[in-house]
């Protein structure tokens, strides 16, 4: 048995966007619509469910523009506000859905949100409105899968992100890795295998808590997808520039880029 999943890109810019307000550098006055980052997210379709990873400042808009048909979960990597600052426009969906959405992240993740955003963790009440959520800590993968959607294994890795702890996934045979300035050895070689990478890419200079273009390349390379595309980039990055610098088999994603990957369900032993 097979299961489609698909991914979307909602944004992939970092915390400021792109255009940045006010700037006027060549990225930010770029006619290339791959030059316009909104934060960044994902929405994975699984089989028939559809999850979403983040739930970014820009997420109304992006779900809007991507019609999103529906939400049965939501994956967060941590809880910066580009990251979670959407988190209300949920309540749309549970609307729609006539009821709860699942939140998954690590255990800072989620007292984080359920700290900042205790109204949302009410019961289903007759009036929506506001988010009703129901939040579940995962555990890390150690070399295996946590849990499954639609029997789609997905993997949990806890990756450095400055002084903080984030989270990053793979779904099948996608994966995404952003907010992150290292990956261990140990999650390198869960990854083997992985179709799709989308992978922190900051900026050109060194930065404390995400990978740099160099290091972004490195890791690139040594993950070896079938393709890589970069993520969480500055307006320091533009398109086309980065487009002609990238290793083999990568590129940078743009908002809106769909890729599709076809996972085998193993048969029961
Ligand atoms: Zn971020
Ligand atoms: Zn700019
Ligand atoms: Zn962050």
């Amino acid at each position: 048995m097979t299961v489609d999943i698909t991914l979307t890109v909602l944004g992939c810019g970092s915390s400021s966007g792109s255009p940045v307000v006010g700037c006027d550098c060549a990225t930010c006055v770029s006619r290339n619509p791959k030059n316009c980052r909104s934060r960044c997210s994902a929405y994975v379709q699984i089989g028939e469910q559809g999850w979403l990873i983040d739930t970014g400042t820009d997420f109304r808009w992006q779900a809007l523009r991507e019609q999103l048909p529906r939400i049965d979960g939501v994956l967060y990597t941590h809880p910066h506000a580009d990251h979670l600052n959407g988190i209300d426009d949920l309540r749309a969906f549970c609307y729609r859905q006539k009821g709860a959405i699942a939140i998954y992240g690590n255990k800072h993740t989620i007292a984080n949100i359920q700290q900042r955003f205790d109204y949302a963790f009410f019961p289903v009440g007759h009036h929506w409105n506001r988010p009703v959520l129901q939040a579940h800590v995962v555990e890390t993968s150690d070399q295996y899968p946590v849990f499954h959607i639609n029997q789609v294994p997905i993997w949990h890795f806890a990756v450095p992100h400055g002084r903080w702890t984030c989270s990053a996934f793979r779904i099948g045979n996608l994966a995404w890795f952003t907010d992150l300035n290292d990956i261990s050895d140990e999650v390198v070689a869960c990854l083997a295998g992985v179709d799709y990478l989308f992978l922190d890419c900051l900026m050109e200079r060194a930065y404390t808590s995400h990978l740099c273009r160099e290091q972004a390349f490195a890791f690139a390379e040594r993950i070896a997808a079938k393709h890589t595309y970069f993520i969480h980039m500055t307006h320091a990055l533009e398109y086309e520039s980065l487009l002609a610098q990238c290793p083999p088999n990568a590129a940078p994603a743009y908002d809106g880029l769909q890729v599709r990957s076809r996972y085998c369900i193993p048969a029961a032993a």
